[in-house]
């Protein structure tokens, strides 16, 4: 069903909330055809993709980019239609596999486990120039890069074309948790929010982040907490054990009338500036108005300046993008404040700051000791402490 989106506080990204799911009729015959169609094994970061782009979290990708949205996008930051684009979003293959995928041709899509989950109707199959690809989104050709490594391992030929899905993979997680942009939209209406902010996470939410959300929850209506759990690098912290942190500091700590836990079941990238921009295009189509971008937003390692995720947005007319970014510094609790800060509201230096390294705080759960309550809710660093002696 299309959703009409006229009522809602922010339209989709092209105007448009795509759904690709099949009706009942088309899925019976698709089902008929798929024995008698070639088939290509989905890995989870493709399955990832296609589920994004079924529920419209990719408006207004119909599919699988061709060559001229991704030579576009990969010049430009934009799609060939001019609209702001800044991730590719493709499916690669082995040269050997392509020859069986000419334009026209209807193509199983299955899981690792040989379920058919979809069909790709090709337009084009091309290869890509992916050195030219991961300088221009990743801004290096590092092969330490996890989403240059990720670009890399993918098969050297691109194949495009919209996608029809038949049955979402059995055994999603966190099936409570996963609403897709249409649920999400519905549910902000409900509420009669006007002005919602999501805030994107790959990790726990200690102190320093509740108090950005809460900031930005000080000026709109409600709040999307809405963490990543498609693929992320192996050393961040699993899905399950981030979700039940959010679910004990959700209870205890915010309104739940003003928040909605959903989860993203996209992958992580690390494009940091880039992928900012990404990250808020998909929270536009969720039916957000504004979107929190932190310091280092979907970095990894020393690849991106501090603030480049924030800046990339002035390169942009801010009707091009459509949603807000609402930019936050380093934030902490300062003793002489006796408050949460940032680097713009407290004036005393960081030796007044309760701050922890990455390497400190895993070291101090590791030994079953909870971080200083400034700086992790007691809740939540129980739970990790329970994590880390069961892991
Ligand atoms: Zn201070």
């Amino acid at each position: 069903m299309t959703h009409d989106a006229s009522q809602d506080a922010i339209a989709p990204h092209g105007g448009v909330l795509v759904d690709r799911e099949a009706t009942p009729a088309e899925r019976m015959r698709w089902e008929k055809e798929a024995p008698r169609l070639p088939a290509l094994a989905l890995d989870k970061r493709a399955l990832s993709d296609l589920e994004m782009i079924v529920i419209g979290g990719f408006s207004p990708l119909e599919g699988f980019m061709g060559e001229a949205d991704w030579a576009s996008v990969v010049e430009r930051t934009r799609l060939a239609s001019g609209l702001v684009w800044s991730v590719p979003i493709t499916l690669g293959v082995a040269p050997q596999q392509a020859k069986a995928l000419a334009p026209g041709a209807d193509v199983a899509l299955k899981d690792e486990a040989g379920s058919l989950i979809a069909i790709l109707h090709v337009t084009e199959t091309y290869r890509p120039d992916k050195a030219r690809e991961v300088k221009a989104v990743y801004g290096t050709d590092d092969p330490k890069h996890p989403g240059v490594a990720a670009v890399l391992a993918q098969g050297d030929v691109y194949v495009a074309g919209p996608v029809t899905l038949l049955r979402h993979p059995a055994d999603l997680p966190f099936p409570e948790f996963r609403l897709a942009p249409c649920q999400t939209r519905a549910a902000f209406r409900e509420r009669g929010w006007k002005r919602i902010v999501a805030f994107q996470t790959r990790n726990p939410v200690h102190r320093a982040h509740e108090y950005i959300q809460k900031c930005a929850l000080e000026v709109v209506d409600g709040l999307l907490l809405h963490p990543l759990v498609g693929e992320t690098k192996g050393d961040d912290i699993p899905a399950d054990v981030r979700m039940e942190c959010y679910r004990v500091l959700l209870k205890d700590y915010y309104p739940a009338e003003r928040t909605i836990l959903s989860v993203l079941p996209a992958n992580m990238r690390y494009a940091g500036p880039k992928e900012a921009i990404f990250h808020a295009l998909m929270r536009k189509n969720y039916g957000c108005t504004h979107f929190i971008v932190g310091r280092d937003h979907a970095g990894v390692g020393t690849y991106y300046g501090t603030y480049d995720a924030q800046r990339i947005f002035d390169q942009f007319p801010p009707e091009d993008i459509g949603i807000q970014p609402m930019r936050f510094d380093h934030t902490f609790f300062c003793t002489v404040c006796d408050a949460m800060a940032s680097t713009k509201t407290c004036p005393h230096d960081s030796t007044h700051h309760v701050a922890l390294s990455g390497t400190k705080v895993r070291e101090m759960l590791s030994k079953g000791e909870r971080p200083p309550k400034e700086f992790s809710r007691p809740e939540v660093a129980d739970v990790l402490i329970r994590s880390m002696r069961a892991g």
